[in-house]
């Protein structure tokens, strides 16, 4: 693979001639005059140069950025990491359903939340409380997701709001450490085991590993509620605003590998450095994750989350 330097300064391999604006076809198709997809040979190639075979890799991915369908879908995307060996491991938040509003004996300050104003989460609440097996996923996460949570086998944590789903050979290690009270126990995994962050056609703003580098920052998670499997209402906690984590760029941009596929730029990252390059840099500016001056999550998470006055996470509350 030709490998060299893009505008940007990234590392680029393979780029071939998939830049933007330049769109690859399918030859057979184009000859026929048919549909243009985007085939799984396709996807297998920018999985092999970005160094990701045998890796378990965490995905986020606008299907939409390939500007044409990607021939079997979200599932050959899912296929083509699996055929290389790794491990599929994708956000399935169902947050905010499962949701609650703040009970009146924990409302640390300092948590994203002005106690004072309707809880703005809670005319989300599903009845039903969150299982594994429920099958939901937030939409807004788009269509990998769902794909991998119902494909057989995969995995899925017992987060109530933050779940994790995995599928392949370390889907187990990935996800089994994640409970209601511990949200990135995936992540660790991850970066104990050597994994990527794969986006494919989305900004740092998707990219949930930076929220466990915020964590290893000195932050606390944000405290939210949720109701558990057997019905009960346990603390938890999630990730604050993530719309400045663009703004980290520069710290990632020597770490990333990057390739073109149809017009989608993929971002592959790998975790350790990721954490051991961003945290640090979070302890010694914290501000530099938050979004705008008006933001009331990065307002309280870069001045370090949550304080005192309420139990730890995964702890069932009275009543
Ligand atoms: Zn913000």
């Amino acid at each position: 693979m030709d490998e060299g330097q893009d505008r940007s300064g990234e590392a680029v391999v393979d780029e071939g001639r998939d830049g933007p604006g330049a769109p690859v076809v399918n030859e057979a198709q184009e000859e026929s005059g048919g549909p243009v997809t985007v085939r799984g040979e396709r996807l297998a190639r920018a999985v092999e140069a970005l160094g990701l075979s045998g890796r378990p890799v965490l995905v986020h991915a606008s299907l939409r950025s390939f500007g044409a369908p990607l021939d079997g879908g979200a599932d050959s995307l899912v296929d083509a990491l699996l055929g290389a060996g790794c491990t599929v491991l994708v956000p399935a938040f169902t947050e905010p359903w499962h949701s609650v509003p703040p009970p009146a004996s924990d409302r640390p300050a300092r948590n994203g939340l002005d106690y004072t104003l309707p809880y703005r989460e809670a005319g989300h609440a599903l009845s039903t409380p969150y299982a594994p097996d429920c099958g939901l996923v937030n939409p807004s996460l788009g269509v990998l997701p769902v794909t991998v949570v119902a494909r057989p086998g995969t995995r899925r944590g017992r987060h109530p709001l933050n779940s994790f789903a995995a599928l392949g050979p370390e889907a187990a290690a990935l996800i089994d450490g994640q409970d209601p009270g511990d949200v990135y126990a995936p992540l660790r995994a991850l970066a104990e085991r050597g994994g990527r962050t794969l986006l494919i056609g989305v900004g740092l703003n998707r990219m949930t590993t930076l929220h466990l580098a915020e964590q290893r920052s000195g932050r606390r998670l944000f405290r939210r509620w949720a109701r558990l499997d057997d019905g009960r209402i346990a603390t938890v906690e999630v990730g604050s605003c993530s719309e400045g984590f663009p703004r980290l760029e520069p710290w990632l941009r020597p770490h990333a590998r990057t390739t073109i596929v149809h017009g989608s730029r993929w971002h592959a990252y790998p975790v350790p450095e990721v954490l051991a390059t961003i945290a640090p840099a979070l302890a010694a500016a914290p501000t530099l994750t938050r979004c705008s001056a008006d933001c009331r999550a990065c307002a309280d998470a870069t001045a370090g989350g949550p304080v005192d006055a309420y139990p730890g996470t995964g702890v069932v509350l009275p009543g």
